[in-house]
């Protein structure tokens, strides 16, 4: 039966476009080489059309389908499982950009457009396609949306969500779905859009978007200030927002813990401001001129130093000490994971419950590991923070990792749910948290979601084992 199914696909996308000999662990290694898979065959389509093709045969042979992108997923969702039986799915070939619409500020782009692509396309007709994430020369815009990416500009821009007007998708069953419309206004019933942003590839395989796009703005400066409690990185946000308005494109935060990792692994690297509790970094967008945007960062940083919200600051004076700031929050995933593995959450809680939501998560691990260490960190401005529990100095990582996950993601997750929080702010579901998700979601959104899925995918053939059951 897979023989008569691998030469169905060698018919519709070419020999060399099946692969299923030699080393394809770029398709089936995660990024994070936590997941290690086994496909049957990873198929590289090149057209809408033969994505289609692809999906039918799969369906007439009742064979799973897992949709890639860049592979740089972080939740297990984008690599296929250990049985051998499932069609690995690249779009990478898919990486044209089909149209840009200046007067309609959109650009339409296939799926395996990478990320920088896509930028830089909207760069070179003077404009601002601003989704922006560490990943973005590997990522894809397919992957963008499936799992409805974030990143550092979504206080001004929102995530990929609010950034795609229009999606083209080959179905569960073969038909392809031409909503590549690039309206701002379009109330004709459900909205399917929305529905596959977010999908994970569980209820469809998106082919092709049409993206919004933004003007550029005259100058974009960067700073940051040290701050003694997260209580005052969060006051300072607030200010931030009032005196910057729309200006505010970017606010981070970064705990001690976070650059001493950076500083360890990475001393190449200058830290402009001494160590502190917690470090803030912002980005101020602005459409006038430099100096209009320096004299707004210091106007707030004066401001915020004068009420004692910050206890140091600093402007950066050129393009390169912007991007060593951003450089330096950008390494602090590299440098946590060469101190080791550590258990990772990514979570939203509304801003004005942070600091209380971090004081009592703090207490309640620390009573449960003695010497456990937080890489806390994320986009503040967001309500987004990645809260990763390293093990104590000393003990192995992966011995942590093994004994403890479950428990810690119990204490993380039980706090964040009585903060009115999400267990997956920008990163999704996957694997990783599927068993999870059913303690943690509404049951009767749990239960919506299963009648969806079932209604979209009836064979159950759309990336299985993901997001719901
Ligand atoms: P993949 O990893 O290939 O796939 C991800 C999921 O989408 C899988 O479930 C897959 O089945 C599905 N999928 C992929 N393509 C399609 C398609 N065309 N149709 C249907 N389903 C599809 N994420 C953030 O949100 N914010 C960040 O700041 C961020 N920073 C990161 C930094 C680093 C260093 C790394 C490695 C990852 C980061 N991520 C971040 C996570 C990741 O980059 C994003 O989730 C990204 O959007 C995934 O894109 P991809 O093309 O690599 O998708
Ligand atoms: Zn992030």
């Amino acid at each position: 039966m897979s023989a008569d199914l691998l030469n169905e696909l060698v018919a519709v996308v070419g020999q060399s476009h099946v692969l299923t000999q030699g080393d394809l662990s770029a398709w089936e290694l995660d990024w994070r080489k936590r997941w290690r898979g086994k496909a049957l065959a990873v198929v590289r389509p090149g057209n809408t059309g033969e994505v289609a093709a692809v999906v039918r045969a799969c369906a007439a042979h009742g064979v799973s389908l897992v949709p890639q992108g860049g592979n740089t997923g972080l939740v297990g969702g984008g690599v296929p499982d250990a049985s051998g039986t499932q069609v690995l799915l690249s779009l990478a070939r898919m990486n044209r950009i089909r149209e840009l619409d200046r007067a309609n500020l959109t650009l339409v782009a296939e799926a395996g457009c990478v990320l920088q692509a896509v930028q830089q396309a909207a760069d070179d007709a003077g404009l601002l396609f601003p989704l922006s994430l560490a990943a973005e020369g590997s990522c894809t815009i397919g992957g963008n949306l499936a799992t409805n990416a974030g990143g550092t500009q979504v206080l001004r821009y929102g995530n990929a969500r609010a950034l795609c007007l229009g999606l083209e998708v080959v179905t569960a069953a073969g038909d392809v779905w031409q909503g590549l419309s690039g309206l701002r206004k379009d109330n004709t019933g459900y909205d399917l859009r929305d529905l596959f942003i977010g999908s994970e590839g569980t209820l469809g395989v998106i082919t092709a978007a049409t993206l919004a796009l933004h003007g550029k703005p005259a100058a974009t400066m960067t700073a940051m200030a040290s701050c003694a409690t997260l209580a005052e990185g969060v006051t300072l946000l607030g200010l931030a927002q009032q005196r910057l308005g729309a200006g505010l494109t970017g606010f981070e935060a970064m705990n001690a813990f976070s650059l001493s990792l950076v500083a360890r692994h990475m001393p190449q690297l200058r830290q402009p401001l001494p160590a502190a509790p917690w470090t803030v970094l912002l980005e101020l967008s602005d459409n006038e001129s430099e100096a209009h945007a320096r004299e707004g960062f210091e106007g707030l940083l004066g401001d915020a130093l004068e009420r004692g919200t910050i206890g140091d600051a600093a402007i950066a004076e050129s393009v390169a000490q912007s991007h060593t700031m951003w450089h330096l929050r950008e390494s602090i995933p590299l440098a946590q994971a060469q101190e080791g593995l550590n258990i990772k959450h990514d979570i939203a809680l509304p801003v004005s419950r942070i600091p209380a939501f971090c004081e009592a998560t703090q207490g309640a691990l620390e009573r449960a590991v003695s010497g456990v260490r937080l890489v806390n960190f994320g986009h503040l401005g967001d309500g987004n923070l990645h809260y990763n529990v390293q093990a104590p100095a000393g003990i192995d990582a992966a011995v942590f990792l093994a004994e403890r996950e479950h428990e810690i993601n119990h204490i993380v997750y039980d706090a964040v749910a009585a903060h009115g929080g999400s267990i997956s702010a920008e990163h999704g579901i996957g694997v990783l948290k599927r068993d999870e998700l059913v303690q943690y979601k509404d049951a009767t959104a749990l239960g919506l979601m299963r009648s969806l899925k079932a209604a979209l995918d009836p064979q159950g053939l759309m990336n299985p084992g993901r997001v719901v059951l």
